[in-house]
């Protein structure tokens, strides 16, 4: 019995990443991304199980999380994606990274940090070919910037890249728009650096176009079974790797017209029993599921009734139940023949699966499965 508690199945993080690397063209790597701390889930033992399950590189967004990956993985080639300050860039080197560049002053930056460490600093220049966020716009000047890279000696010319915008849009021209813009500069690139990397396809891309794949894809969502799309992950071969649970911390009996929690929210219509669990909006449960959402107690699914508070939330068990203070709730996973996927939930709230994994809060521990 836990107050709260994430169950990390790193079993299934190892056949997401099978499932994700036999979907690739031959050749191509899979990069498994653990930024955010593994997309909540625990970026050291996601990424472990990523490596067995055939992920032969790792990513990450900051120089922070650099640092930590960097430490507990120096073999495995590692690459920071985001914009880096001057300390930020110093730590994603101490660890080992790769970074990405796409502005002149950064390039030297990293050039001067190369010479001062005596070795030197591995580059991917990034093509902004419609995201509209990092990296340059410029056909011409990335194709500038690799020249210049590869001119550096403090410098080694890695990879070029660029990023989807709507990758997990299946209506969405545009994401055809990118590819192609994409394919001619890596083409311009690579005619002129024959071993540099190309690499453009997220997890949705993966499953959406084969000509997105190039050398390299980088796969977070999809790693950690959560569905690109926000569909069911089973119907792509995808296991969820994260469920979320709590326990029965009280069960009492309502009168009509008792009301659960802040505001009164949620009055009994009826005689009902009502159960308590202990976490709330501090571990992660939005305050937007308040009088929606289901959780699965005793093997079927009850509502979420009243607000969801910081340490607390209450569910309605019904006139009749044989519910017990101790029993296991199951806010995000199976319990019995049911099943509540983090897609469900982000529905309800109206965001995605990625921000629901990654809101569970630190308070929170990760435990094997
Ligand atoms: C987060 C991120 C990814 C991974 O995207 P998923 O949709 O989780 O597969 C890939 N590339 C970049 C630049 C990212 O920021």
């Amino acid at each position: 019995m836990m107050r709260a508690v994430a169950r990390i199945d790193a079993a299934a993080v190892k056949r997401n990443c099978a499932r994700l690397k036999a979907e690739l063209r031959p050749g191509a790597e899979l990069c498994a991304v653990v930024k955010a701390d593994g997309y909540g889930h625990g970026a050291d033992v996601c990424a472990d199980a990523a490596l067995s399950g055939g992920a032969t590189r790792l990513a990450v967004a900051t120089g922070t999380e650099a640092a930590q990956v960097g430490r507990r993985f120096p073999q495995v080639p590692l690459l920071t994606m985001g914009a880096l300050t001057p300390e930020d860039l110093d730590a994603a080197l101490a660890a080992g990274s790769e970074v990405a560049v796409w502005r002149d002053g950064f390039r030297a930056l990293a050039g001067a940090r190369g010479r001062a460490q005596g070795r030197p600093v591995r580059v991917h220049v990034k093509y902004d070919s419609g995201m509209g966020r990092l990296g340059n716009p410029d056909p011409r000047e990335v194709l500038a910037l690799a020249r210049a890279c590869d001119a550096e000696p403090n410098l080694e010319l890695a990879g070029v890249w660029t990023h989807f915008a709507t990758a997990d849009e299946p209506a969405s021209d545009f994401f055809e728009t990118q590819l192609q813009r994409f394919e001619t500069v890596a083409a311009a690139v690579k005619a002129e650096f024959p071993d540099v990397r190309a690499h453009a396809a997220n997890s949705a891309a993966v499953f959406r176009d084969r000509r997105a794949h190039f050398d390299m894809a980088r796969c977070g969502v999809a790693v950690y079974g959560l569905d690109p799309f926000q569909g069911d992950p089973g119907e792509r071969g995808l296991a969820p790797a994260m469920s979320l649970h709590s326990y029965v911390a009280d069960v009492k009996r309502f009168a009509p017209g008792d009301s659960a929690g802040y505001g009164q929210t949620w009055r009994a219509a009826g005689e009902t029993w009502v159960a308590v669990l202990p976490l709330g909006y501090g571990d992660g449960v939005r305050r937007g599921l308040s009088n929606n959402a289901e959780i699965l107690i005793g093997g079927r699914r009850h509502p979420l009734i009243g607000t969801v508070s910081m340490d607390n939330v209450t569910v309605d068990l019904g006139a009749e139940t044989d519910v017990e203070p101790g029993d296991e709730a199951v806010l995000i996973g199976s319990q019995g023949g049911e099943r509540v996927l983090a897609e469900e939930v982000a529905a309800r709230l109206g965001t995605i699966n990625y921000e629901v994994t990654c809101g569970v809060s630190a308070r929170v521990p990760r435990e094997p499965a």
